[in-house]
């Protein structure tokens, strides 16, 4: 087993162990303790304790949960095992160097490792020593009184949530609070900013110290490691020193008596306590021998699954607790297979919840999806939820969150507050749960039942499309009955002692499907009336290129195609030697490579003198790549490489046979291909896709199959696929970001029949799951996506032989605006900070860029643009156009020359002619401009950043 893998395998198991074995370990300890002291207290006072202890216990684990990620990552980055692993894999390293980095990431594991266990156990122990002296506290304020929660407010959202009271606190109370809190903040912060570093550093010099001399490769017996780990562990604690000193630093002559320090040494009491240095020792241990012995590894491969299987665990309080009294009871001597039957019991209920929670998601994601209801979710409950709630001692505000998976609102409406009003006595405490909700609108006066009033809702929501979209949570039958014959209404009862959505309802499907013909009458009517476009049915026709029955001469512009003696030679070369490749490669022949002078595109000759206005132009890139691919291209993209710093791109292209080539543009002349598809590739997209540390590289073919690869750079270069999906056929483009703004990556992809949707990983199901769907009127003639002036995240659809737009909001009301412009039909539109832009095959005559409510034109953009592309650099934005003669401009704005004027090109350069496909990418030293002709030539070009810097200063003073 590599020590990569190791570390790889036990992360997850380490993060999970410690909520649970941590909760219970401390929590056991702490009661013992308590129960010692006051042996003759009266049943009241103990039942009391024992509730608030069991309260705290659930919250504290759901602390864990929240603060073990960012301590986790700190000392990931801390200890970069990914980074010395990285280097290994690159290739071309000495022997000395391998040796050097070898030994490296053996240190670098095994701190890891040690520091995750320490620093976890230590969290754990910290929150639980707070914990139980705050809770001994209210224990003690409140024995006389009868209910005070108030102190939950200083705790994070998870503790505060857990009870939602908000019963009023008296100003002593109040300032007490305020005290707790900041002891409580303190501490924390102090030790997952600084304390966790120290604790790495102490690590650190234990670990390279001990391990100097010891060979790791050749330890292969996981009992070999786990005693290697303990005496590394041990050698820690010894150095460690005081445990407080990582979470509450005190000044020891400090003698100040305000509360503030007095609760600080209440808990530096504690936690430098033999019990509590004892409770770590186990607890560090227990997280080593799980790191290396536990038959569970596989179950948590990444950390967003550690993530979700952590929420899972928090719901099964009562398993773990039994689980990790087991542990603690023989934590010294713990076994592989000790508390095993525990550990199944608390295995089946985390299996239980994830089933729950996976369902959940698949109803709602069908109610997202077709009837718009998406988060925060706004949930409406009635009398009779409530009273089950009450009953199964439910704490909706908590579990309503986590079982939808989003934040949620709760309603109730003044009916349901009358009905139970009136119903007196017997639903008190319904009604208080009810009264603790918030109110929604609803028009009855004088009030009627619960159940006329929800129906009545849910039939308002189904009509008008703006109003809010309700999950309707009751137990009453009949009102569920009517919910469902509705259709589209997602509803919440509660059973088995937990909150569950129904299953989609009939009425529910049925309505899907006539959404759907609703959407085929809306896309006829819209047809009669902007007319058939002529475009696309031409488009419909395969294999036909526009380009090749529409060559445009040039329009007298301003700017000429630059035709020179060179010039010509060099077309008259490159064009007979692309027909030699072009035909034996139909025969199937290898891409090669070609001596890159003879793609040299010349400078503006001398006969043709440009207008004054356009003097000073002309700019010659450098070629950097230059072949003819067996078959055409038919999408192309750039993607980072990373081989150095500031290193040349790598193209992406994909073909009409189906196959992905890359190619480096290094001088290397490394090139790797894909397995073909049954179809030609139509989208390219890379980013991190599924949400993992390293970007990934998307393919989608014709047909719908979307494939994911790993770009794996050496000696050569290679596509590893790591993942096959069967989508949607007809995608043109895809794009991965994060449009909604919800740290998650989408993929957005836009399809040929004038629909844009957008998806997400999800790591689950293991497959990308669709979010969103827009449909926009006519035909899309090219795409831009960015963000608008108020920072929104949008795309903004041309729309072919139209002058209009559609822009569509990803985030917030999804909503999809139709505007009219002045320009001319083949436009395209731009938002200001346009990440992402490009044609469909139309060939566009202007380009228009948004700025506060101004439209700005690019100007003398050259004949028909058939390619465009943005880079988004920190100080401006590069537009890049090509027609298809091979005119090539360069543009460049920021938000002061943008507010004045149209913006004039900065350079002018010629590419292939015909060209096709064009694809942009910018890198701190250049910008790379790659091109693809409808013969099958691809060529890349770059332009020095320093060029670009100079020439936009130049003409913006
Ligand atoms: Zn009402």
């Amino acid at each position: 087993m590599s020590w990569w893998e190791l570390a790889k395998r036990h992360k997850g198991k380490i993060i999970a162990g410690g909520a649970i074995i941590g909760g219970a370990v401390a929590l056991s300890m702490n009661m013992n303790q308590k129960r010692v002291e006051s042996p003759q207290e009266e049943s009241g006072l103990q039942a009391r304790r024992h509730y608030v202890f069991d309260a705290n216990q659930s919250a504290c684990d759901e602390s864990i949960r929240e603060l073990a990620p960012s301590v986790f990552r700190m000392i990931q980055t801390r200890f970069n095992v990914e980074s010395i692993t990285r280097q290994l894999q690159e290739g071309n390293l000495s022997t000395e160097k391998k040796i050097e980095l070898w030994n490296e990431l053996k240190i670098t594991v095994m701190g890891r490792l040690v520091a995750v266990a320490h620093a976890l156990s230590l969290l754990t122990l910290t929150l639980k020593a707070q914990i139980s002296i705050l809770a001994a506290d209210i224990v003690t304020i409140t024995s006389g009184a009868t209910k005070n929660n108030g102190w939950w407010s200083w705790a994070p959202a998870s503790m505060s949530a857990l009870v939602g009271g908000k019963g009023e606190m008296s100003a002593d109370e109040k300032r007490r609070n305020d005290t707790a809190r900041q002891v409580f903040l303190r501490s924390i912060e102090f030790f997952t900013q600084t304390g966790v570093l120290e604790l790495a550093e102490v690590v650190d010099d234990v670990v390279k110290r001990e391990l100097q001399e010891v060979r790791l490769d050749e330890m292969r017996d996981s009992d070999e490691v786990l005693a290697l780990l303990n005496s590394l562990s041990a050698k820690v604690a010894a150095e460690t020193g005081s445990l407080s000193a990582y979470v509450a630093p005190i000044d020891k002559d400090d003698t100040s008596r305000d509360s503030v320090t007095l609760l600080l040494r209440r808990l530096i009491l504690l936690l430098d306590g033999d019990q509590c240095r004892e409770t770590n020792g186990r607890l560090v241990q227990f997280f080593l021998s799980a790191s290396t012995r536990c038959p569970r590894v596989r179950l948590m491969p990444n950390e967003r699954r550690i993530l979700k299987y952590t929420t899972y665990l928090a719901a099964c309080a009562p398993e773990a607790l039994v689980y990790g009294n087991c542990v603690s009871q023989q934590a010294e001597s713990i076994k592989q297979g000790a508390c095993g039957k525990e550990f199944e019991k608390l295995f089946e209920c985390v299996q239980k919840q994830q089933t729950r929670l996976k369902r959940a998601a698949r109803i709602l994601s069908v109610y997202r999806y077709n009837f718009g209801v998406t988060p925060p979710y706004q949930v409406i409950i009635d009398g009779t939820y409530a009273h089950a709630a009450l009953k199964e001692k439910l704490n909706l505000a908590e579990q309503l969150p986590k079982y939808l998976g989003a934040p949620v609102e709760i309603h109730t409406t003044k009916c349901c507050l009358d009905e139970l009003t009136k119903l007196g006595s017997p639903l008190y405490g319904a009604l208080c749960v009810a009264k603790a909700q918030l109110v929604a609108d609803c028009p009855h006066n004088p009030p009627r039942g619960a159940g006329d009033c929800l129906s009545h809702l849910a039939r308002r929501a189904k009509k008008d499309k703006k109003k809010k979209k309700f999950i309707f949570a009751t137990q009453d039958p009949t009102l569920q009955d009517k919910l469902r014959a509705i259709g589209g209404i997602p509803i919440l009862y509660i059973a088995y002692k937990t909150v569950l959505l129904d299953p989609v309802s009939e009425a529910t499907k049925t309505e899907m499907e006539t959404e759907k013909g609703e959407l085929e009458t809306i896309r006829e009517l819209k047809k009669e009336l902007l007319g058939e476009e002529p475009e696309k049915k031409k488009r419909k026709k395969k294999g036909v290129n526009p380009l090749s029955c529409k060559k445009k001469v040039m329009k007298k512009s301003g700017v000429k195609p630059v035709e020179g003696t060179k010039t010509a030679n060099g077309k008259r070369r490159r064009r007979k030697k692309g027909g030699e490749t072009g035909g034996a490669g139909g025969g199937g022949g290898e891409e090669k490579m070609e001596t890159m002078s003879l793609l040299m595109p010349s400078p503006s000759a001398p006969s043709a003198p440009a207008p004054a206005q356009m003097g000073g132009l002309d700019f010659l890139p450098s070629v950097c790549l230059s072949t003819t691919l067996t078959h055409t291209c038919s999408a192309l993209l750039l993607i980072p490489s990373h081989t150095m710093v500031d290193a040349p791109p790598i193209v992406v292209c994909g073909k009409e046979n189906g196959e992905t080539v890359i190619f480096s543009t290094d001088f290397n002349q490394r090139f790797g291909k894909s397995e073909a598809c049954t179809s030609p590739i139509t989208a390219i997209a890379y980013g991190r896709a599924t949400n993992q540390t390293g970007s990934e590289l998307v393919t989608i073919s014709a047909d719908g199959q979307l494939t994911l690869f790993k770009v794996i750079e050496g000696a050569t270069l290679s596509l590893q696929p790591t993942f096959h999906q069967l989508m949607q056929a007809n995608i043109t483009a895809a794009v991965i970001a994060d449009v909604d703004r919800d740290g998650l990556m989408e993929l957005i992809v836009i399809m040929t029949d004038r629909v844009v949707r957008t998806f997400q990983w999800c790591t689950e199901s293991n497959r990308f799951l669709p979010r969103n769907k827009w449909e926009v009127p006519s035909h899309i003639a090219g795409v831009s996506i960015g963000e608008s002036a108020t920072r929104q995240y949008e795309a903004w659809l041309s729309q072919a032989g139209s002058r209009q737009y559609v822009a569509i909001r990803f985030s917030g009301d999804h909503s999809v605006t139709v505007c009219d412009s002045r320009m001319d039909a083949a436009t395209i539109f731009m938002p200001y900070r346009a990440d992402y832009v490009r044609t469909f095959g139309s060939l566009v005559t202007g380009i228009v860029v948004h700025v506060n409510q101004k439209e700005r034109r690019l100007r003398m953009i050259g004949g028909d643009i058939i390619g465009l592309g943005t880079v988004r650099l920190p100080s401006k934005v590069v537009v890049i156009t090509v027609d298809v003669n091979g005119l090539c401009l360069v543009y460049a704005y920021n938000e002061r020359n943008i507010k004045k004027m149209d913006i004039d090109p900065l350079m002018r350069m010629t590419v292939l002619k015909d060209t096709f496909h064009m694809a942009l990418i910018g890198t701190p030293a250049a910008i790379y401009v790659t091109v693809a002709t409808t013969r099958g030539r691809l060529a890349n070009y770059s332009i020095p950043m320093d060029t670009i810097d100079h020439r936009f200063s130049r003409f913006n003073t």
